[in-house]
């Protein structure tokens, strides 16, 4: 996961000379749901970099007392959940670096699985590292390429990089973004034109800004709370450099074998972003309604695990024939549990975020539908919760389907034995949760709801088919740079 977002903003826009990075803050904003470990932005007033991070949400990192003072015209803004290092400060993003050629600021969304590999090149060169992210380890080898130009490094650099990577890079004269050659996780382009939103007419001169702006985010949602419109993707194996006054150049640097991460489809991102053409509130709806084909249920009423099951229980309801009914309150200001760290913190978090409507859930039998059920604590909990709350039985119905491989492209579910699917068949799993019945989604059916062919995606955790090879060490690598004696500088 991880939320990045870019802005680069014409000069008429920018009167107050702060204005880059209250659109990146804003942009992140839409982005907060992909990280909440940690929050950062860097600015560039085209002669010097300045970046600011923190541990916590977007909103208590980047607040108004901050914002004013980093000023400039190019910003790039990042919200963290780890998959490589520990949250602490120093492995908040952006990365920061001073190399003998260049400054440049780094937001990553995505894993790289040859970390040790690019480490043993650094140390080659003797480098220390501040952080234990496999971004501080790309940041070191982008600002420490001799190639006098950013592109030019990154042309070199890109290519010994293997995983996943979407990226916004920040240097003193170019935002720019990068996708790896598989796109396993989304960024667009977009354009802050004249009239929409931020760039409307001066408040005070009445005039229109004659140059359009250019954003990059993880989602189409960020360009829609910024009032930028969407341009489009950023390619798999493609760099697009945004600077002042020009239009976004584009750089090949490798050729494209695309997969997505069809997770970002099922849950990950928000249901009002676009990806492959498809919104995903319906996306996720046609999910439920394939769901109900495949695992019809014997209920009274369907109801979503809230908020992300909401669109597949909807579809589900449709194509049943069943209500539809909220039957849990979820408390918004907790933070997803999937998302939290450790195993105690998750199993303490959904008491803490999920209440039972007790007059929808007496005496019924509800069909419970959610998007994926990975160590499967959180779904046990939340049947207990409904039982206790007088449910006459309770069917769960799950759009993902079964989650049996690690994750090692962005996702923190790396140990095979924390997958409940991985050690357990769907019968047991059905026991361990206590529920009446259970079915997840096929991959055809997946399928069948986006209308897509399976060649598009990364469907290596349900299939195992992985599309970059993984290396056989790679194991625990979520804390590789720190068990590697003298990472830190
Ligand atoms: S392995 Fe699973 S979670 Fe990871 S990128 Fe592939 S589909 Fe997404």
């Amino acid at each position: 996961m991880c939320g990045v977002f870019g802005a680069v903003l014409p000069e008429d826009f920018d009167a107050g000379g702060a204005q880059a990075a209250a659109v990146a803050a804003l942009g992140l904003f839409a982005l907060q749901h992909r990280g909440q470990e940690s929050a950062g932005l860097a600015v560039s007033d085209g002669e010097q970099l300045m970046l600011y991070k923190d541990l916590g949400l977007i909103s208590s990192v980047l607040d108004e007392r901050r914002l004013p003072s980093l000023r400039g015209r190019l910003a790039i803004a990042h919200c963290r959940y780890s998959t490589t290092g520990s949250t602490v400060w120093e492995n908040a993003q952006p990365t920061f670096r001073l190399g003998p050629r260049r400054a440049i600021a780094v937001g990553h969304n995505g894993n790289l699985v040859n970390t040790r590999e690019l480490l043993g090149r650094l140390r080659g060169g003797r480098a220390r590292l501040p952080a234990s992210t496999d971004t501080e380890l790309m940041t070191a080898l982008l600002a420490d390429e001799p190639a006098a130009d950013t592109v030019d490094a990154l042309v070199r650099v890109l290519p010994t990089l293997r995983g996943a990577y979407s990226l916004v890079i920040l240097d003193e004269r170019r935002v720019i973004g990068v996708r790896d050659p598989y796109g396993f996780r989304p960024l667009v382009l977009g354009r802050l034109s004249a009239g929409a939103g931020m760039d409307a007419p001066d408040l005070w001169s009445g005039e229109r800004p004659t140059a359009h702006g250019w954003c990059l985010s993880s989602e189409t949602a960020g360009l829609d709370i910024v009032g930028a419109e969407y341009v489009r993707d950023v390619e798999p194996g493609e760099m697009v450099v945004l600077e002042e006054g020009r239009e976004p150049r584009s750089i090949r640097f490798a050729e494209a074998t695309p997969a997505l991460c069809v997770f970002e489809l099922i849950y990950f991102a928000r249901p009002d972003s676009y990806m492959e053409g498809r919104n995903l509130y319906e996306a996720r709806r046609r999910m439920g309604m394939e769901l109900a084909r495949e695992h019809p249920a014997e209920g009274d009423l369907v109801m979503p695990v809230p908020d992300t099951g909401a669109p597949a229980a909807a579809g589900y309801a449709e194509a049943s024939g069943l209500p539809y009914r909220e039957g849990l309150v979820r408390n918004r200001y907790t933070g997803r549990t999937f998302i939290q760290p450790s195993q105690t913190m998750r199993q303490r978090g959904v008491t803490i975020k999920l209440n039972p409507l007790r007059e929808v859930v007496r005496g019924r039998r509800l069909v419970v539908v959610d998007d994926s059920i990975v160590r499967g604590t959180t779904t046990k909990q939340i049947v207990a919760l409904l039982r206790r709350a007088g449910a006459e039985s309770v069917h769960v119905r799950v759009t993902a389907p079964p989650i049996y491989h690690p994750c090692f492209y962005g996702i923190d579910t790396q140990i095979e034995t924390e997958l409940i699917a991985a050690t357990k068949t769907t019968e047991e799993i059905r026991a361990f949760i206590g529920a009446d019945s259970l079915g997840y989604l096929s991959i055809q059916g997946v399928l069948a709801a986006l209308d897509l062919p399976y060649e598009r995606f990364c469907f290596a955790c349900f299939d195992g088919r992985y599309p970059e090879p993984v290396p056989y060490d790679v194991g625990r690598r979520k804390f590789i740079l720190e068990e590697v004696a003298g990472v830190h500088g």
